[in-house]
């Protein structure tokens, strides 16, 4: 046996197998297909050869209200703030309910409603026409931020949004993160500024839930370098890096936040992303022990969840009452075959929740877009599966179903 046949029979080193491969077609000398080979990253794009039993979940068990949507997003952005009421709709009502009614989805939450003559637009053309299969969540003005008595106005802004038919405020992560003193330039501003408190009072008074977003995953505020697990995404979009600069670190958010929640205990915070620590259950856990008024969603984090799938599992057991049902999707229907894009993506979420397949993407993607590795179904019981699909979602937004 050469040194080739030893490498494929025993499987030494992947890479070093590829290049001798390569080597061989090439027709190369033997020395130089003994060499390993430089393979790019971005080219790199292995099948898994493991015999893994695959499950279509088509349709979800029961009917879903997924909270949280962007069917309409601002169409002007200065430095990550947005500072227009105009809204841009990603897709139609009518190209929706046709894949909601595909994969059982009751409703969906659009969060991105924006404020003022965008909101109002947004509820007429969805919530109005089409009963209940679309809620709006309405979104703070920053562009008034600077304006004497904008806490009050605010507050105001949010009373109105209500009687126009919002279900709810969406904070993104402009507060925290993007917003300054001077809108887009001076010192950031910080979640729990006092500025904003007449805002989620009003959100109580009102029972109207606050779903907030206020961190990234752990991996965008390290250095993307070799040692980041998010490395690719990263690369490919820079700008998603917290590291450096004058931006906090993620527990400071996450303390801020909490700052926040602590002080208004009459207002319902929806923390998005899974409490926006997915990578740290123990964390979320203290905090949903911590604080009755949060409740989290699992938008985009399968990722995460499908990577621990026994301590997954255990969470969703545990707060099987304030988990909801979320997926972060963005219709974009006229660009590309969105629809099938669709139809995966919530496959994919119905996948994890109901079954016990093992070693399955989290995204309908060539290349995992949050990071290499795979993930496990949780196989929720029918009983947790009702409350995350709908049941926790109906109390919050105070639907009767
Ligand atoms: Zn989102």
């Amino acid at each position: 046996m050469d040194r080739r046949q030893l490498l494929y029979g025993t499987g030494i080193g992947l890479l070093s197998g590829v290049a001798a491969h390569a080597g061989l077609e090439a027709n190369v000398t033997e020395d130089e297909a003994q060499k390993p080979q430089p393979l790019s990253l971005s080219d790199y794009q292995p099948t898994s050869m493991l015999h893994a039993r695959e499950t279509r979940v088509e349709r979800a068990r029961h009917p879903v209200i997924d909270i949280h949507t962007h069917i309409t997003s601002s169409v002007k952005g200065v430095n990550g703030v947005s500072l227009a009421a105009e809204r841009r709709f990603h897709a139609a009502p009518e190209e929706l309910i046709p894949v909601m009614d595909r994969k059982n989805i009751r409703s969906m939450v659009n969060l991105t409603g924006g404020y003022d003559s965008g909101l109002n637009e947004t509820i007429r053309k969805y919530d109005q026409s089409y009963g209940d299969r679309f809620y709006t969540f309405t979104e703070p003005c920053y562009a008034r931020f600077l304006e004497p008595g904008y806490p009050q106005t605010q507050a105001e802004a949010i009373e109105q949004a209500h009687r126009d038919g919002a279900r709810g405020l969406k904070i993104l992560k402009t507060l925290g993160l993007y917003l300054r003193e001077n809108i887009t330039s001076g010192k950031l501003v910080k979640i729990d500024d006092p500025r904003f408190d007449p805002m989620w009072d009003a959100c109580g008074q009102l029972k109207m839930p606050v779903a907030i977003h206020i961190s990234d995953p752990i991996a965008f505020f390290t250095p993307t370098d070799r040692f980041n697990e998010r490395y690719e995404e990263l690369n490919h979009h820079p700008d998603w890096s917290f590291y450096g600069h004058d931006f906090p670190t993620n527990a400071e958010l996450i303390e801020a936040r909490n700052r926040v929640i602590a002080r208004h205990p009459d207002t319902r915070f929806i923390v998005l992303h899974v409490g926006n620590f997915a990578e740290n259950l123990e964390n979320v856990s203290q905090n949903l022990d911590r604080f009755p008024n949060m409740n989290v969603d699992i938008a985009a984090r399968i990722g995460e969840l499908g990577r621990q799938p026994r301590a997954a599992r255990a969470f969703f057991d545990k707060y099987q009452d304030r988990i909801l049902f979320g997926t972060d999707a963005t219709p974009h229907v006229e660009n590309y075959p969105q629809q099938l894009f669709i139809d995966a993506l919530y496959e994919i979420y119905y996948r994890f929740l109901e079954t016990d397949d093992e070693y399955f993407d989290y995204a309908p993607a060539k290349v995992p877009p949050q990071g290499r590795w795979r993930i496990y179904g949780i196989n929720l019981s029918d009983e947790i599966l009702l409350k995350v699909y709908n049941r926790n979602a109906a109390r919050v937004l105070r639907l009767s179903i």
